[in-house]
């Protein structure tokens, strides 16, 4: 056709036409794409024309436009007859430019060639493929491709089926990743298991072992030994405890043991358990257990203590009871025999010292000087002995409980007063400083209280290295009057003060030993009982110690 014999309006009027039937076009594109039509009069070069969409085909292309899936038909020549709009999203193009394309142009270069041979497959017989498609920023998307061939009424098409395996594949990728930190998680699992059993296995071996070595231990030892719980109550004795007291487990655990402790120390001991369990601290207690074999009372040292966790918190408690009938019946014996000794001894010392006493009369004689000093010291040395032997006596009265004495009510400042002027006489190397208020009446023994408290001082004395100085003080404390007597000296250390007061005992430090025999405290501590005070003492080894005693005050 010869353009140039259109007029104007002509042309204007054919472009409205071809304008028109365009957008017929397209609108009938669209009701055929989203069902609305199943039929459709298509004016062409011969006329009016039907075409009808066969129903079922109408549901088919609902259900492909509303697909996740891509999906295109492409001709023998690999041009794209139809696609629905998801391939055309999946590939980021409008869907008039994908129609009309050719496929191969919207699959990535490395899957080219494997897409030309499924398509070629396709032909033939159903195949599926994994390809990469790309979009149109150049971006890779992994699809699975299923190729399969189609009669239509335009002849044969391939349709091709596009399922995007990104989020598949990320899924996938990540799901890896998981299992193969499941797989190393599993791994470590399983060696620490191994490894915890090995330690299991090793700790229940050196566990039996020790649990053998302990009852070996517990069962062949002399002693009676017993573990208790923190509430005290007894969960294992060894088999000497029912050997000795001939009763079961049954019958003496928890409290049960109780029954066989002798009637009159029982409070003791009690009172003892109780407050051990309560401070944490080593229970030791004397007291006597029924012999099941015969009856018999014998005593025992009981000692128990703590085993405590990481936490310092007391697990349990470890205790052993040994017999101590045999030492107690030899100390009974020496106590007789110093009781026999110091009385004897006491005899010819009273004599001793009466003779000395008459020739210190001849003093002032021609006698020569040496015979005078020697007299002095012989004065010295009786002095002395005096004095032990009166320890050694006093210690047999209060085991024979005979330490009797008269009390009356006495001037505390007047015996206080008397005792600094005396250690002030023998001591001219120390400097006292005093503090001896007035107005402390008590109800004692004066001669008695005097000799604690020159003990004090005598003991300060002897147990001063360098400081050379001695603090003697009395105090009122509400009803209480204490007398305390300060040193700097060697000190006591914190287990030995508890033992200090006992009978015959003395530190054993051989760096600063001295004379003694360990009666001293112990006479005045029952003196001090007797008078119904208190003595203790507070020390830092190696600073010093300040030994006190408390009476009662009386009235005025
Ligand atoms: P003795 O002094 O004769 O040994 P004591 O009964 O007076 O006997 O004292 C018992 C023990 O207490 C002493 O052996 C000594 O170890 C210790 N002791 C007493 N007084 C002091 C003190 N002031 N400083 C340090 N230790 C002391």
């Amino acid at each position: 056709m010869e353009t140039s014999n259109y007029s104007y309006e002509q042309l204007s009027k054919e472009i409205r036409e071809l304008r028109w039937q365009l957008e017929e076009a397209n609108e009938t594109i669209e009701a055929i794409r989203t069902g609305q039509v199943d039929a459709l009069v298509v004016q062409n070069g011969n006329g009016h024309q039907l075409y009808t969409l066969k129903s079922a085909d109408q549901t088919y292309r609902v259900f492909i436009e509303k697909m996740n899936e891509g999906v295109a038909t492409i001709n023998k020549e690999g041009y794209i007859l139809y696609s629905n709009t998801r391939l055309a999203q999946m590939v980021h193009l409008p869907l008039d430019k994908v129609i009309g394309l050719s496929f191969e142009a919207l699959v990535a270069d490395e899957s080219k060639e494997l897409y030309r041979s499924i398509t070629e497959e396709g032909w033939i017989k159903d195949c599926k493929e994994e390809i990469q498609l790309k979009d149109s920023n150049g971006k890779q998307i992994c699809c699975l491709v299923s190729c399969t061939a189609l009669e239509l009424d335009e002849g044969m098409t391939l349709s091709l089926i596009l399922t995007d395996l990104t989020v598949q594949k990320k899924h996938t990728h990540q799901l890896k990743i998981q299992n193969e930190l499941l797989e190393d998680a599993r791994y470590l699992t399983e060696k620490l298991n191994d490894e915890l059993e090995d330690t299991v296995r090793a700790r229940t071996k050196d566990l039996l072992i020790s649990r053998e070595h302990f009852k070996l231990l517990a069962n062949h030892i002399t002693q009676m030994t017993w573990t208790n719980l923190p509430n005290g109550k007894v969960n294992y004795f060894n088999q000497r405890w029912y050997d000795y007291t001939g009763l079961t487990f049954e019958q003496t655990r928890e409290w049960g043991w109780k029954a066989v402790v002798h009637p009159d120390d029982l409070a003791n001991t009690i009172a003892k358990y109780m407050s051990a369990l309560q401070s944490g601290q080593i229970f030791e207690v004397e007291n006597r257990y029924r012999r099941g074999k015969d009856g018999a009372y014998r005593w025992h040292l009981n000692r128990a203590i703590p085993l405590k966790n990481e936490n310092d918190e007391i697990i349990f408690w470890v205790g052993t009871a040994t017999d101590i009938e045999e030492q107690k019946r030899e100390l009974d014996r020496k106590d007789e025999f110093i009781g026999v000794a110091s009385h004897e001894l006491k005899t010819p010392l009273t004599g001793l010292k009466g003779y000395l006493q008459l020739m210190t009369f001849y003093k002032n004689d021609d006698l020569p000087p040496r015979i005078k000093q020697y007299l002095t010291k012989a004065n010295m040395a009786i002095g002395k002995l005096q004095y032990l032997v009166d320890d050694l006596l006093d210690v047999s009265k209060i085991k024979a409980g005979r330490l009797n004495y008269g009390m009356q009510i006495v001037n505390l400042k007047q015996i206080v007063d008397d005792c600094i002027e005396n250690a002030i006489h023998i001591y001219p190397a120390f400097t006292f400083e005093i503090d001896n208020k007035t107005g402390f009446m008590v109800k004692g023994n004066a001669e008695r209280l005097e000799q604690v408290l020159m003990n004090l001082v005598n003991n300060a004395v002897k147990y001063s290295r360098d400081v050379k100085k001695i603090t003697i003080k009395t105090l009122k404390l509400e009803n209480w009057v204490r007398v305390s007597v300060t040193d700097f000296g060697i000190g006591i250390s914190e287990e030995q003060k508890n033992k200090i007061f006992e009978r015959f005992y003395r530190v054993s430090d051989k760096k600063n030993m001295t004379s003694g025999l360990g009666m001293g405290l112990y006479i005045s501590s029952e003196i001090i009982n007797t008078h119904k005070g208190k003595i203790d003492v507070e020390s830092k080894l190696g600073k010093g110690s300040t030994f006190y005693f408390d009476l009662p005050l009386e009235k005025a």
